[in-house]
């Protein structure tokens, strides 16, 4: 069974079904994409590294567009998040039909696999489990913030589709990543007036792509920095064509090179739509927040040691993702405390099994075992890839 029917949960299955073992598959088909990201966002990966994995050829992000009427474009094309949306239901139609757009609500274990439960109330068996739920479990918001959520005074970047609620309203955007800065964009675009708060010396994006197609680059700059799925340079290029590999270095290295291989950044078409339009407060450390008189009031300190106080009608906290497998509530707490753990990620075989036979992770909570590639869409191929045979393996 795959819970979860967003580009990993799909290219699993994808793989599975080819593999000839039968399965069900549950979940909203992009769910992650048209309900926790915000209209008008574009992706930050190119269209060459945007594809979601099939088993054979022809399910590619180019031949949606194809079949669209669409021509082809190269690393210049920032892909807009309603066409991502469309091609990953184009993907479901052909290659997984079969997804059943209910939620699993509960996974046991029981004597030989797994007792699942629906949100239909439905029970029933299951051998193999794949948990392919993405992101939002794992929406990381700074202990100290929590409280206020409850209020409405602060909200994870993940609860937003429409930015226009905030229209007129002092907005706190907390942290430097690409999600934080497209979050801000959106938000003066919106007529709200967003302040960025990093704690970054400063905030960064990436260079506009010498060309559009990397092969066509000059000879110099090819060797200089060599193109990958998750962007130009040769520690990129290692980390995309090694997961395999990343998985046997030691646990400190993977979590240094998975925090800071892809530092926080703006793509390159940021840039334009952030400087100069939004205030931006670098270099900054949260020191307490505290409701005020129906606003939240920031204490920061700045790299000199000075206390600045920020009052804003909203924070919004686009403080990224933590793999923690205590936080995937459907499982039921025995389950979970029987998955072997570092730092709250599963442990995982090279078939993505956990400590759990039978139990399988995949996408954002095997990033600390396979490495950042599996953090986004062009980690579909590898991962589906090796969990397929290994359940294969063992439904034989
Ligand atoms: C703002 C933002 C921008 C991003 N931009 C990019 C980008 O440009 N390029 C890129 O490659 N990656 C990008 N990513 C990362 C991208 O989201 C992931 O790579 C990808 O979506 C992971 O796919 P997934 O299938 O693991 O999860 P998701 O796409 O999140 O899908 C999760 C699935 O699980 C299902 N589900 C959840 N709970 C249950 C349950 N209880 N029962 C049944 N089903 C359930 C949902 O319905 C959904 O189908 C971005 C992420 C964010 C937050």
């Amino acid at each position: 069974m795959v819970i979860g029917a967003g580009p990993y949960g799909l290219a699993t299955a994808a793989r599975l079904i080819a593999s000839g073992v039968r399965l069900r598959i549950f979940g909203e088909p992009m769910q992650g994409w048209h309900t926790h990201m915000p209209e008008g966002m574009y992706l930050k990966s190119v269209p060459a590294a945007s594809s979601i994995s099939a088993p054979e050829p022809g399910y590619g992000f180019a031949d949606f567009r194809a079949a669209q009427g669409s021509g082809p474009v190269g690393d210049l094309y920032p892909i807009p998040v309603e066409e991502f949306i469309g091609y990953g239901r184009w993907f479901q139609e052909r290659r997984v039909p079969e997804v059943e757009r209910s939620m699993v609500r509960g996974v046991q274990a029981v004597d030989g696999g797994f007792g699942i439960t629906l949100d239909s109330g439905e029970e029933f068996l299951a051998s193999a489990v794949v948990v392919s739920t993405g992101l939002v479990p794992f929406a990381h918001e700074p202990r100290e913030l929590r409280r206020f959520a409850a209020a409405g005074l602060t909200s994870h970047a993940c609860e937003h589709r429409n930015m226009t609620r905030f229209a007129g309203q002092r907005v706190a955007v907390l942290g430097a990543g690409q999600s934080a800065l497209e979050s801000a964009a959106l938000l003066h675009e919106a007529a709200a007036r967003p302040t960025v708060v990093a704690c970054a010396r400063s905030v960064r994006f990436g260079d506009r792509p010498q060309a559009d197609l990397p092969d066509t680059r000059s000879r110099a700059m090819r060797l200089r920095k060599p193109a990958s799925t998750l962007g130009p340079g040769w520690s990129l290029w290692a980390v995309s064509r090694g997961p395999a590999a990343y998985r046997h270095l030691p646990t400190p290295m993977r979590m240094r090179v998975l925090h800071s291989v892809l530092g926080p950044s703006g793509a390159w078409w940021l840039r334009d739509r952030v400087a100069g339009r939004v205030p931006v407060l670098s270099g900054r450390t949260l020191v307490s927040a505290a409701p005020e008189d129906g606003n939240v009031r920031l204490e920061l300190a700045d790299p000199g040691g000075g206390r600045e106080l920020v009052r804003a009608d909203h924070l919004l906290m686009a403080t990224g993702y933590r793999v923690d497998v205590d936080r995937l509530g459907l499982l039921e707490p025995t389950l979970r405390q029987a998955v072997q753990t570092f730092g709250g990620a599963p442990r995982l075989s090279a078939g993505f099994q956990s400590s759990v036979p039978g139990l399988y992770f995949t996408g954002l909570a095997a990033a600390p075992c396979f490495g950042p590639v599996l953090r986004f869409v062009c980690g579909t191929g590898f991962a589906a890839r090796q969990v397929a045979a290994a359940v294969a393996a063992t439904s034989r």
